[in-house]
């Protein structure tokens, strides 16, 4: 089905003729913003597991790997991705042979890394960018919202200065830049989410990843909702806000999901979270209602007019 903006299952189509497939890898990788380095406890909806809840700890890197390519067609195609805590937050030699752990089988075609800003710097970036030359590589940043009050309060640890070096940096390498964005954060309005994504546009970022804001169990934010500090946005304004984003975003950037995922056990609140597909439905439909694309209400907004605090 094609969908009024640019998905991922699109570009894949476009680089390899085919739709690709994801390995999620836990690399035994742990985060600055847990460990005491930058902060202790981590950002306020962050889980145990740092995001990879469906994951194994107990298996290599090897075998989480291998597992999911036993059965695997042979012509089938792959991503591996380094996914839960701080993929890039350990010596360059340590990190190539966790990622050499990984890349083992010529049907993988993308290493893709999600990490944080401030465990970018050149040695990374040049790692990267040596494994760019055999594999087509996506560094994904946790960046959630562009407004640093909102990172305060959600305890992200670093500031939208550091997430401009970080992308600055990795693009001078040629390595494209795929950022989380979280829409229902605690008191966020519309209007932050608008300016996110146009900071977004003016680092022109190669993906977006929306996901909705979820209040795990066991996670600080669980405790805010619980005290009554704030009040998860509906499943209708999430679609509303969402839509907006969409057109709002550089055609050419592509999207790389639209949803949150929590697992049911794990899920405190709200409730709408679980219908993934009524949520993808819903946004289609009302963007073909309207007459809306991606980048419908694009803006071009200039790097140097983003003020950062
Ligand atoms: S940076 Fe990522 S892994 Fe670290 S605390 Fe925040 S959400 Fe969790």
């Amino acid at each position: 089905m094609k969908h009024p903006y640019y998905t991922m299952n699109q570009l894949m189509h476009e680089h390899y003729g085919q739709k690709l497939r994801k390995i999620c890898v836990d690399g035994g990788f742990t985060c600055p913003n847990r460990d005491g380095t930058c902060g202790y406890g981590g950002c306020t909806f962050c889980g145990e597991r740092g995001a990879g809840e469906q994951l194994d700890p107990d298996k290599s890197i090897r075998e989480q790997v291998s597992a999911k390519l036993a059965q695997a067609a042979p012509d089938s195609k792959w991503i591996v991705y380094f996914q839960n805590f701080t993929n890039t937050y350990a010596p360059v030699d340590v990190l190539r042979s966790r990622y050499d752990a990984a890349l083992i089988d010529e049907r993988i075609k993308v290493l893709d890394i999600g990490t944080r800003p401030d465990c970018i710097d050149e040695n990374t970036a040049a790692l990267l960018a040596e494994y760019a030359k055999r594999y087509e590589v996506w560094v994904e940043l946790g960046l959630q919202t562009a407004n640093d009050a909102t990172a305060r309060a959600i305890h992200r640890g670093y500031d939208l200065a550091c997430f401009s070096r970080a992308v600055e940096i990795l693009h001078r390498r040629g390595l494209p830049v795929i950022v989380h964005i979280i829409i229902g954060l605690p008191h966020e309005t519309l209007a932050d989410i608008r300016r996110t994504i146009d900071v977004l546009n003016a680092h022109k970022v190669a993906g977006i990843k929306i996901h909705s804001l979820f209040v795990m169990r066991g996670t600080q934010l669980a405790q805010q909702y619980e005290n009554g500090e704030f009040t998860p946005i509906t499943m209708n304004e999430y679609i509303d806000w969402t839509i907006d984003a969409l057109c709002r975003i550089a055609p050419e950037t592509v999207i790389h999901r639209l949803t949150g995922n929590c697992l049911r056990d794990l899920l405190l609140a709200p409730d709408w979270i679980p219908q993934r597909d009524l949520i993808l439905v819903t946004i289609d439909r009302r963007m073909a209602a309207n007459g809306w694309t991606q980048g419908c209400m694009y803006r071009s907004v200039p790097h140097e007019t983003i003020e950062t605090e």
